[in-house]
């Protein structure tokens, strides 16, 4: 039986991803994100290139194996996002260390479909389309609205707009246009190249940035499985469209990210605290995990400490219910990554401590009378698990699971009791890793449920969870071996043999 490190014991149940980067790109650095209470590594494949990718992905995996944790590596698709051309070299400034165009306040300027050098009147908006979704009137926002446009008219593929905001024009920068769809096919040629990547590392999370609705989740799962691969997704919402369409896109997806950079520039700002409460809350609801993403603790990409408000940020998403907290800069490039997360577990498990996890329980029981026979099934077996173990304070609820759904479900109630899933497959251990509250484990195939309930109660015991006369509860599907069902609920109680209980 693989001994579970004490670290993991000790961290949060609460999930943290990490965007790996220059700063942490070696399994050095990523053992001791995993130390520190990693569970799941982000590729951001909007930056770098897939050999670079590539790199990361092998020094993830070997810090798991050396570590003995399973790691989940996530890689987040470009998505249909237009961006500015490349800077005319000619013609660059260089301003507090950045090199790009400046333009002034009032100066006229044309976007335009047709590839030119970005000077300090015109640049290249990339992949074609723009011109299409954007009407007279319109802001659009290069570089999150380092420069704000507004736009005077359209003329073909040219766009033509005076400057609102002043500032500097840097290479491949993102153009916005607040409130306005892009119509562009999903399937960018920069998004396939990131999905080959994503299909030849077979990570287990794929992310979709700018998702619209489900018919891009469809796609995108149609591409991968044609492929052969069944990476769970994770919807990135970002942009207004996605925000209206959240019922429809958390019927088609697996996780869901509350995307708040891109966010704070699609939507009014002030808007951002209430959507993010409310994905929160929806996904808890339909028992998908949410991640709660961007500037958590952003101050620690330059300083040893969060501020205040960071500080209190994770821990607000946190006892909202969040699944899992992430960190983007502060571990791709910052100074301090180790720290950060070493914050953030700190701060999470603190928050876990005042979660009100009955209410949470409730809110996922609240829905499940609008699924389906065989669902109801499944979800009341979970909530009798997380709800016994509780209530018995039991020491662990222990999963036997195939695919991780089992788990999946209990996790969904959000028991204080920590549950343990117990697998013969890696692939599904990785994807646990980004639900809250389970710790993940390999373990052998077994064959008959005698088996199971032995082990159960040996491994409580072994691995410290749990000693003599101390309760476990167990949930499982049967028949041992079929993946869908969690129909099974044994409550154990250790020591406890054929004569009866343990003295
Ligand atoms: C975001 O916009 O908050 C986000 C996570 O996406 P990206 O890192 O791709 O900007």
């Amino acid at each position: 039986m693989q001994q579970l490190p004490t670290f993991v014991r000790n961290s949060p149940r609460t999930r943290i991803v990490c965007t790996i980067g220059p700063a942490t790109g070696n399994v050095v650095r990523a053992r001791q994100l995993i130390r520190a209470g990693m569970s799941v590594a982000r590729l951001n494949l909007s930056h770098g290139d897939s050999e670079q990718h590539f790199e990361y992905v092998e020094a993830i995996r070997e810090a798991a194996h050396q570590t003995g944790v399973p790691i989940g590596i996530l890689a987040d698709l470009p998505g249909p996002k237009y961006r500015i051309g490349t800077v005319d070299p000619d013609q660059a400034v260089t301003q507090s260390g950045r090199e790009g165009i400046s333009v002034n306040a009032r100066d006229k300027f044309v976007l335009t479909a047709e590839r030119v050098y970005t000077t300090s009147e015109r640049g290249t908006v990339w992949p074609s389309g723009l011109h299409n979704d954007i009407r007279p009137r319109a802001r659009i926002l290069i570089d999150e609205g380092a420069v704000e446009l507004r736009v005077d008219r359209v003329d073909g593929v040219e766009i033509h707009c005076t400057v609102r905001r002043g500032g500097l024009i840097q290479s491949d920068k993102a153009v916005t246009a607040p409130g306005n769809t892009s119509t562009l096919d999903y399937f960018t040629d920069e998004t396939i190249a990131a999905l080959d990547f994503a299909i030849e590392a077979d990570v287990d999370f794929v992310g979709l940035s700018y998702i619209r609705n489900r018919h891009d989740l469809r796609a995108v799962r149609d591409r991968l499985a044609a492929a052969g691969r069944t990476p769970a997704l994770v919807a990135k919402i970002e942009i207004k469209q996605a925000v209206e369409n959240l019922n429809e896109i958390l019927d088609e997806t697996d996780a869901i990210m509350v995307a708040r950079g891109d966010l704070g520039v699609e939507m009014p700002l002030h808007l951002v605290p209430m959507i993010q409460k409310r994905m929160i809350r929806m996904a808890n609801e339909v028992g998908k995990p949410v991640i709660t993403a961007t500037q958590m603790l952003e101050s620690m990409r330059d300083n040893p400490y969060p501020t205040r408000a960071e500080s209190t940020d994770v821990y607000n998403a946190v006892r909202d219910g969040t699944d899992a907290v992430m960190l983007s800069a502060e571990t791709s490039v910052g100074d301090y990554p180790v720290a950060a997360v070493r914050f953030m577990a700190r701060v999470s498990k603190l928050a876990e401590r005042f979660l009100d996890n009955a209410m949470l329980g409730n809110r996922r029981m609240a829905i499940i009378e609008k699924e389906g026979r065989h669902a109801q099934i499944n979800s009341i077996i979970a909530f009798d698990a997380a709800r016994t173990a509780d209530t018995l304070r039991s020491k662990a609820i222990i999963t036997f699971t195939e695919t991780g759904t089992t788990a999946d479900r209990v996790a969904a109630f959000r028991p204080r009791t920590p549950i343990i899933a117990l697998s013969p497959s890696e692939k599904a251990l990785n994807n646990l890793s980004m639900r809250w509250g389970v710790i993940p484990l390999l373990t052998e195939r077994l064959a008959e449920l005698d088996q199971m309930f032995d082990y159960a109660a040996a491994l409580a015991k072994e691995q410290g969870f749990a000693k003599d006369n101390d309760t476990v509860v167990l949930v499982a599907g049967v028949p041992i071996g079929k993946s869908g069902s969690t129909n099974l609920l044994r409550v154990i109680t250790i020591g406890e043999n054929e004569d009866g209980p343990a003295s």
